[in-house]
């Protein structure tokens, strides 16, 4: 079963300090959704008022069309994975799994085959008589999300669920995850600060800043169409480029563009004063009109060589914020 859900108008503060300012976004029915953020914006408070086990200042949750504001977390049908898996630590894996359920009184027999049917879909099917104090990071995720599976919910939370893991647990877990939600469809709403997880996972990514979801989309529509300078200097390995005013005609405006929207040419140029190795291109930088920019290239500089080049496509930033997407002449050319 899956559902639709929206948040309309969320706030919350704690102690004056104002942590969603009417934040407003809509979850589709099977989507994967990632919420993306910079540590301390506000993800896991957002997390926690949607499952309800935090209050709200004001606004509204809906699931499935039902008003689920006022109602309290297990009657909400939507189920959270903690950061940290909040497992219970003297119980077996199976108990753990199980426990959701005998809270809700259905009969040992069910509970064994819904049991089962999970930790076969997870794979833990060899450690269900381990405590879980003796599992590693990925086992105890794995759990974890079983714990959550195992209710049939309309929703899943689920806060930074890799964050703990080292590199290649992460890499592999995050693809069962995927695949997982897919072949389930079911609802996710996925928080992570981690954009390499946001673009591999999600449908769409939502990004929180400031309380309020500040661009939503697909991660390439981010990447390539950052609706506010702090999206692009935000997504992306490296910053977007910011150069203010007086270059192509756009005095009073910003210029935007990414490392690889350059090419040789005599529009723009600058001393090259750091340039770092990345798997086959180097990214050198450099000043222009005060503003640091990194470009894309596979020719080789020198500190203090000048660097002078065209641009295949920019974005144009009034008041920080996108006003206009500009592919110029070059980028034609190459596209022919
Ligand atoms: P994120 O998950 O994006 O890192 P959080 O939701 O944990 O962000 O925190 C958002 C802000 O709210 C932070 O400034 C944090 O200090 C504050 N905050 C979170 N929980 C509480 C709480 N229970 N009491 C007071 N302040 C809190
Ligand atoms: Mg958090």
């Amino acid at each position: 079963m899956t559902y639709k859900m929206e948040l309309i108008n969320l706030k919350k503060s704690y102690n004056n300090v104002k942590v969603l300012k009417n934040l407003n976004l809509t979850v589709n029915d099977g989507e994967f959704l990632v919420i993306l953020g910079p540590s301390g914006e506000g993800k896991s408070t957002l997390l926690r008022t949607i499952v309800g086990i935090e209050s709200l200042d004001g606004g509204k949750v809906t699931v499935g069309g039902k008003d689920v504001t006022n109602k309290p977390p297990n009657k909400r049908n939507i189920a959270m994975v903690f950061q940290n898996y909040a497992l219970y630590p003297n119980m077996t894996v199976y108990e753990n799994i199980a426990f959701p359920l005998k809270m809700e009184r259905i009969g040992k027999d069910k509970i064994k085959a819904k049991v089962n049917e999970v930790t076969k879909l997870l794979k833990i099917e060899d450690i269900l008589n381990k405590n879980v104090t003796k599992l590693s990071g990925g086992q105890k995720q794995r759990v974890a999300i079983a714990r959550a599976l195992v209710r049939d919910p309309a929703l899943f939370l689920l806060d930074e669920p890799l964050s703990n893991l080292d590199a290649r647990v992460r890499y592999t877990s995050r693809q069962e995850l995927k695949r997982l939600q897919k072949e389930l469809n079911y609802t996710f709403i996925y928080v992570t600060h981690d954009q390499l997880e946001a673009s591999n996972l999600a449908d769409r990514v939502a990004v929180l800043h400031n309380g309020v979801i500040e661009q939503i989309g697909k991660y390439n529509e981010l990447y390539e169409k950052p609706a506010t300078k702090w999206i692009g200097d935000f997504i992306g390995t490296y910053p977007m480029n910011f150069i203010d005013g007086g270059i192509l005609d756009y005095a009073g405006k910003t210029i935007g563009f990414r490392p690889p929207w350059t090419k040789n040419g005599n529009d723009i140029k600058a001393e090259v004063n750091l340039i770092e190795n990345s798997e086959g291109n180097y990214y050198v930088h450099g000043n222009v009109n005060g503003n640091s920019i990194v470009i894309r290239t596979t020719e080789k500089y020198s500190i203090g060589d000048e660097i002078s080049f065209n641009l295949t496509k920019f974005n144009i930033y009034n008041n920080g914020i996108l006003e206009d997407v500009k592919l110029t002449e070059y980028y034609k050319n190459e596209n022919l």
